[in-house]
């Protein structure tokens, strides 16, 4: 897998922010005996659709979307293989928003937002998805859990056919501090749904001290990221979704205090932070 855009909220590229990137969320996903699988369409994409133009053309490819936000949907208009493809294009997302889909893909990629350029929308499909029912693609295939997160948003598990590779929870306010039955009923259905998951790509916006002022706004700290991924016994946890003000050096930070936490645990779980063009195995 491979990341094409780690930040969260809004584009953030300058100085400060060249080692792990300025783009929002994008992530391609390769499953042998499945076909390309995308997921998020922050801005990002658009150096994926590049790469896929020159490197796979016409493959049918799959956009699986967390949710609605500006800085997961934005780069979509921008997403070469939309001018340029033989084979269908599906996006998929929840079904939970009053908004269908497909009003709001056409809406997105329409005037006065951006130009009406002729044919731009004929390749794609757009597909409702219901928390029920996985996706299947080939080998892979995707579920979804409810996140934590204003909107209808999802953590999303990606399988193969011998079990799971990873989750993906960009937008999610584990939210630690709130100990109502229900918030802990639901972040432990959600560990068990990622149990002993290979990679945990986790929301990690916040530190824990800026916690206080931004609670209900949908987001985590690292701090919260790792204990998450500890209690899921998660091999390795990658801090995701880095705040548009947090600078390259005060990412390397986080990581370290990161580490420490999980050396403080007792545990040996791998800790890194995303970084635009980083490539994991699984
Ligand atoms: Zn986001
Ligand atoms: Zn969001």
């Amino acid at each position: 897998m491979r990341f094409w855009g780690t930040r969260g909220t809004v584009a953030s590229p300058g100085p400060r922010t060249v080692r792990y990137g300025g783009n929002t969320p994008c992530l391609e996903v390769r499953v042998e005996g499945a076909p390309p699988l995308i997921l998020d369409a922050g801005t990002g994409i658009r150096g994926l659709g590049a790469h896929l133009v020159q490197s796979y053309p016409d493959s049918p490819l799959h956009l699986v979307l967390t949710h609605r936000h500006s800085d997961h949907v934005l780069g979509l208009a921008h997403f070469g293989p939309l001018y340029a493809w033989r084979s269908p294009i599906t996006v998929y997302c929840g079904d939970g928003e009053s908004t269908s889909l497909e009003s709001f893909v056409r809406q997105l990629l329409s005037p006065p937002l951006v130009p009406y350029i002729e044919g731009m929308t004929t390749r794609l499909t757009l597909a409702e998805w219901g928390e029920a029912d996985p996706l299947q693609f080939g080998s892979a295939r995707v579920q979804r859990c409810t996140a934590r997160h204003p909107g209808d948003a999802a953590v999303l598990r990606v399988d193969d056919a011998e079990g799971p590779l990873l989750a993906y929870a960009p937008d999610n306010e584990l939210i630690y501090a709130d100990t109502s039955p229900s918030v802990i009923a639901w972040r432990e259905s959600l560990a068990r749904m990622l149990h002993k998951i290979p990679l945990l790509i986790h929301d990690a916006t916040y530190r824990d001290e800026e916690l206080p002022t931004h609670r209900g706004w949908g987001h985590s700290s690292s701090q919260e990221a790792t204990r998450f991924a500890l209690e899921c016994e998660a091999r390795t946890l990658v801090l995701f979704h880095h705040h548009p003000d947090r600078d390259d050096d005060s990412v390397e930070r986080m990581v370290e205090a990161a580490r420490e936490q999980v050396v403080h645990a007792g545990a040996n779980m791998r800790v890194i932070a995303a970084w635009e063009g980083l490539t994991l195995g699984l």
